[in-house]
């Protein structure tokens, strides 16, 4: 691993209005970004990156609600590409919180010299293609513009935030707070009485830590979710260094995983086995904690009634834990699959709800009518609130592309192409827009699998990709049009077998309004897709098209 030497480009003092000329374009300063900024400028490429946060970090700078904290194991969300930073860093829980995650990223920026490269505080406003000179044109809210041949979207799948399409949110007296963009300083929540919209893994986190603060806390929830023990640990000396000399190991089964790392898998069959020995799996599991639950059995994504037995199970736990059983029965998630909106892993959530000053507002039986100036009404009554938290999630997938104008050949956007549902090839490039990249696309396994895993494969294959260019002496790629539909079609084929097909989430888009629904993500597992993504390199990017230099065409 170099450290920064190569050509760098700093961020401007003060903006310029004449377009400034690089090699390459960055958008996003999350795990993605980073990773790109660190490999292009490896490369030799001369860079400019951007990011509408104050710092690196995407979603960890943005998250800083209380209790945030990843649902991986933290020696896997980390990155793989530098032994040395593997070395030198030391995670001290086995499911790191928030804080803790940006001071590695903090370190890797440092150890990296990343930041030069960054413009903080800067929203790229569009991105267009300017075919005649085959380059990204890119204008930022500073007004300035920048070109380059080559333009990479790290935005990632959550990085705009949902807002609840509840009538007068805007009107609320209190304090408003978005779990995506939260305040940097602590916020107090002592003898007050609080209020979370949203019981997905972000609201479940709010709840376990606000809860044992607040004077009253009153979660407001449409859909539970099934949410497993945690059973976070402190990681010991003797395990960290286990794990740092076998790093190597550690990294080869993520990337030969479906999930992007080293989670229990199992090839059994749910059926395969006696009712007696799935509850003794399931026991074990439960007891076990983090992703153990996941790993029991090999079908539980295709196999409905398997899956029922699993939902059951858990939510057997659920009435074991909650005193109330009123409460209890609200809390059981129903009328979907277990896994098939995204696994959560809590500390205490079950637990919380056994304080005196926790009430859940069911807002199936008892819908939300209105924010109002005091609080939020529902049709029983208003709550009064000091706070409210919304943890209302995301424009998921492709929000971030479609938020500005990305326009590609005869000037068609990426919001005309998605109009109907993302498409792309490996999530990867999209056909119409010539050396346009992206980083955990919305037709790649992104919220299915590991996203530093996934940053990283995909970083390094537009490397590739840009290494093929610069070696053939050509100017542009692009896949063609039967290659994305033909990436489609693996996708939608297998989509169509999964059970994540039958809950309203944002993995199938049915969190946001007139979004259009269906399953996108590639869901194969992640060694598959990394199998799928090395054929072009293999044969020569035979499904790709390319273009010569304008020069080379004029000469
Ligand atoms: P989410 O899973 O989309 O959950 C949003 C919640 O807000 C849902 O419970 C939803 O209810 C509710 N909601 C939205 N609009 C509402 C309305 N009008 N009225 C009532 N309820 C409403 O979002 P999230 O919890 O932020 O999680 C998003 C993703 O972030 C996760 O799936 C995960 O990938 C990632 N994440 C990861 C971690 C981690 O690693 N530990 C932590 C947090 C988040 P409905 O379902 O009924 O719409």
């Amino acid at each position: 691993m170099a450290l920064a030497s190569t050509p760098s480009s700093p961020s401007p003092q003060s903006p310029s209005t004449s377009p400034q000329r690089r090699d390459i374009l960055i958008v996003g300063g999350g795990f993605g970004g980073m990773y790109a900024v660190y490999k292009f400028r490896e490369m030799g490429l001369q860079l400019q990156a951007f990011e509408a946060g104050g710092d690196v970090g995407g979603v960890w700078y943005w998250n800083r609600y209380p209790g945030a904290r990843v649902d991986l194991p933290s020696i896997d969300y980390s990155y793989s590409f530098s032994p040395e930073i593997e070395q030198e860093w030391t995670w001290s829980e086995q499911f790191a919180a928030q804080p803790e995650l940006l001071r590695y990223i903090d370190f890797v920026a440092k150890r990296l010299d990343l930041r030069p490269h960054f413009q903080f505080n800067t929203r790229v406003t569009s991105a267009a293609w300017d075919e005649s000179r085959q380059l990204w044109v890119v204008k930022t809210d500073r007004g300035e513009t920048y070109e380059a041949p080559y333009c990479v979207m790290a935005t990632g799948p959550l990085s705009i935030p949902k807002e609840p399409d509840i009538p007068g949110v805007k009107r609320f007296k209190g304090r408003l707070l978005h779990s995506a963009r939260w305040p940097h300083e602590p916020v107090d929540f002592t003898g007050k009485r609080v209020g979370v919209i949203g019981t997905g893994s972000t609201g479940i986190q709010v709840v376990q830590d606000v809860g044992p603060q607040a004077g009253e806390l009153f979660v407001f929830q449409r859909t539970p979710s099934f949410t497993m023990p945690m059973r976070n640990e402190t990681l010991t000396p003797e395990y960290v260094d286990e794990v740092k000399r076998n790093y190597a190991g550690i990294r080869e089964i993520a990337r030969s995983s479906t999930v992007g790392g080293s989670r229990p898998q199992s090839t059994r069959a749910f059926f395969s086995v006696t009712p007696n020995q799935r509850r003794v799996l399931l026991e074990d599991a439960w007891k076990q904690g983090g992703l153990s639950m996941l790993g029991t059995f090999a079908d539980l994504m295709v196999n409905a009634e398997a899956n029922e037995h699993v939902a059951e199970f858990v939510r057997g736990k659920i009435g074991e834990v909650v005193k109330d059983p009123k409460t209890a029965e609200a809390l059981k998630p129903k009328g979907y699959p277990i896994f098939a909106r995204r696994p959560c892993l809590d500390t205490s959530y079950y637990e919380t709800y056994n304080l005196p000053n926790v009430h859940l507002v069911d807002c199936i039986t008892d819908p939300i009518v209105e924010i109002t100036e005091k609080g939020v009404r529902n049709e029983s009554g208003e709550t009064e609130l000091d706070i409210l938290i919304l943890a209302t999630g995301y424009d998921g997938l492709t929000g971030a592309m479609m938020a500005f104008d990305v326009t590609g050949r005869d000037g068609r956007t990426v919001r005309q192409k998605w109009q109907d549902g993302p498409r792309s090839t490996f999530g990867l490039m999209l056909e119409g827009f010539p050396n346009l990249f992206m980083t955990t696309g919305p037709n790649g396994p992104s919220a299915l699998a590991n996203i530093i895993r996934i940053s990283e494969h995909d970083v390094d294959w537009i490397a590739d990709a840009i290494t093929h260019l610069k070696k053939n002496g050509l100017a542009t790629i692009e896949p063609t049009v039967q290659a994305e539909d033909a990436w489609m079609e693996i996708v939608r084929s297998i989509a169509q077998r999964s059970l994540i097909n039958k809950a309203k989430t944002w993995w199938v888009g049915a969190n946001v309004k007139d979004k259009p629904q269906g399953l996108t993500m590639f869901t194969g597992g992640f060694l598959k897709y990394r199998e799928y993504c090395a054929v072009p390199s293999a044969n020569g990017y035979r499904d790709f098209q390319f273009e010569p230099q304008m020069e080379a065409v004029a000469a």
